[in-house]
């Protein structure tokens, strides 16, 4: 089957207001996402992932390569609603993503635009609010909101357009650790329903739920695998100045003192499984 995002060999340039020159943020990269796929992207700042990220959505245009989403390229202005119906997208921000005073109307505002009927907006509203746990606060002012709810309301507004993708820009980065959590359990939940996920993050223990890790430096893609694959090359992700998720380090420092821990522990419960079978 076709994948859901095709990246070709894109390259990215911002232009630089001081010089005039330029900054190539996306250096050659080609990524599949497959249908149904969860993708986690890691790097340092500055590596390029949001640039990525808004290729994807066709917020930015390619400067080479060209990036296809369902088959259109996003360079394709008569695509453009097509492509951003069927990769949504949630930023880092949940405070400049709401726009109206009531959670339900601000689900309603991306179904709205797309033309949904009125009657098919009300069901797909409550759906999505359901999904995300947030329907007891549908009348409620988003501005009273926690960060983490806040950002639910952000998921349930693009999930009420139907994407077939999400993508998904540190959602959880200014969220408290229960704020990061109800999130991520929504974007398990989301997955599982079948929806697509490109999810952007710097804590890798969210990394590690993914089916496949990319890590980005540089503007290069610098490794891919599944978590387990990516996360073994523990020395080159040291040299990108990122950090591997805390049961993988931890699991490194028990074998190194001769614990006989086998490789692809990436997560807590598996070290715990692995040590308890010593
Ligand atoms: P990340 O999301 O991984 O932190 P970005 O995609 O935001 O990385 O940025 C990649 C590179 O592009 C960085 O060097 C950054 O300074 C540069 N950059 C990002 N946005 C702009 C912009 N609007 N104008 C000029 N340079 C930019
Ligand atoms: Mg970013």
């Amino acid at each position: 089957m076709e994948p859901i995002i095709k990246i070709e060999d894109l390259v990215f340039d911002y232009q630089s207001d001081e010089d005039g020159g330029t900054v190539t943020a996306v250096d050659h990269v080609s990524l599949d996402v497959e249908r149904g796929s969860f993708t986690a992207v890691i790097g340092r700042n500055g590596s390029g992932k949001s640039t990525l990220a808004k290729n994807v959505n066709a917020l930015l245009l390619p400067s080479g390569g060209a990036v296809y989403v369902n088959g259109y390229s996003t360079a394709d202005e008569d695509k453009l609603w097509e492509i951003r119906r069927t990769a949504g997208m949630v930023f880092q921000n949940p405070d400049n993503q709401l726009v109206s005073s009531i959670v339900e109307d601000d689900v309603a505002f991306g179904p709205e635009n797309l033309g949904v009927e009125p009657a098919e907006i009300r069901l797909r509203v409550d759906e999505a609010l359901r999904a995300v746990n947030m329907y007891q606060y549908r009348k409620k002012a988003p501005h009273l909101l926690s960060g983490g709810q806040k950002q639910r309301v952000a998921i349930a507004g693009v999930a009420a357009m139907r994407p077939e993708c999400i993508i998904l820009d540190e959602p959880t980065a200014m969220l408290d650790p229960l704020g990061r959590k109800e999130v991520m359990d929504i974007i398990r939940k989301l997955h599982a329903e079948g929806i697509t996920i490109l999810l952007i993050t710097h804590f890798m223990e969210e990394a590690a739920q993914a089916d496949r890790v990319v890590i980005m430096d540089r503007g290069r893609l610098a490794l891919s695998g599944t978590p387990e694959e990516v996360f073994s090359h523990r020395e080159e992700i040291r040299d990108m100045s990122l950090d591997v998720p805390f049961a993988v380090e931890l699991a490194d420092r028990l074998r190194k003192k001769g614990a006989a821990l086998p490789e692809g522990i990436i997560c807590e419960e598996g070290l715990v499984n692995c040590l308890c079978r010593l």
